[in-house]
């Protein structure tokens, strides 16, 4: 049985107290659920408030949006996965689109980061996507095979069992401009692909997850779309009430 993925990257929205008064209304609104899985992703300044309300909801993960590759040293404003996991995460992303495209981060430093996800016990979640003039010279498998192939370079079969990818088109990020059910189905086939020629059986288990734009109203449909094993959710995962309808879809 498919076991959904709803998993919220808050970005750099909710502060402390914004965070607190969000998860108190999410988690009135949201009673444990045994048949899918709510993950959370804050910003590192919220990530203590978000965790401290789930001590009594182990059902809730919560993970942080990026980690640097190296285990700790002088690299100012930066967070290790094993100081992510030490403050109680269990997820990381890795390789988000505006990580990659507004902060210039490369493949190979994803892998990196993936790989220094695996070595701390953190859950990568590994983001692929294509930008529009990507999509319009017909390079999307191209690309998302691209950085499929750099961001799982280091982890070994074994270290597979953890890792999470999630197809989010660019240009559907944040810009109200939804993948149909039939696009998205098509790049995680591609994705499925790749990740059964890479990870064997393996890689087939691994749960790809669309994301960009999605909303309380399309949700459903993309979930249902094949191969959709969950669903990556920014601007509309801010609000406890929208939030709660899509985790409920
Ligand atoms: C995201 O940030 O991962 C995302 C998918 O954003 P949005 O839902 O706002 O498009």
């Amino acid at each position: 049985m498919k076991i959904p993925i709803f998993a919220a990257n808050w970005k750099m929205n909710h502060g402390p107290s914004d965070a607190r008064e969000f998860m108190r209304s999410f988690l009135a609104r949201y009673a444990r659920h045994s048949d899918r899985t709510v993950a959370i992703f804050p910003s590192a300044l919220a990530f203590h408030a978000v965790r401290e309300s789930l001590d009594s909801r182990s059902d809730v993960l919560c993970g942080v949006q990026n980690i640097h590759f190296e285990d700790k040293g002088a690299f100012t404003g930066e967070t290790s996965a094993s100081m992510a996991r030490d403050a109680g995460a269990k997820l990381a992303l890795i390789g988000h689109s505006e990580r990659r495209h507004v902060f210039g981060e490369t493949d190979e430093e994803a892998g990196k980061k993936c790989a220094a996800a695996v070595r701390a016990g953190l859950a990568p979640m590994l983001c692929v996507g294509e930008k529009l003039e990507q999509r319009e010279r017909g390079e999307t498998d191209e690309v998302v095979v691209r950085q499929l192939t750099a961001g799982m370079a280091m982890l070994e079969a074994g270290q597979m069992s953890g890792l999470t990818v999630a197809y989010e088109p660019v240009w559907a990020i944040g810009t109200g401009k939804t993948a149909t059910p039939a696009d998205a189905a098509a790049t995680h086939a591609v994705i499925r692909r790749y990740l059964r020629e890479r990870a064997g059986e393996r890689g087939s288990a691994i749960p790809i997850l669309y994301g960009g734009s999605v909303n309380k109203g399309n949700a459903a449909q993309l979930l249902a779309a094949a191969d959709v094993g969950g669903l990556l959710v920014g601007g509309a995962s801010l609000d406890a009430d929208g939030w709660s309808s899509i985790v409920c879809t």
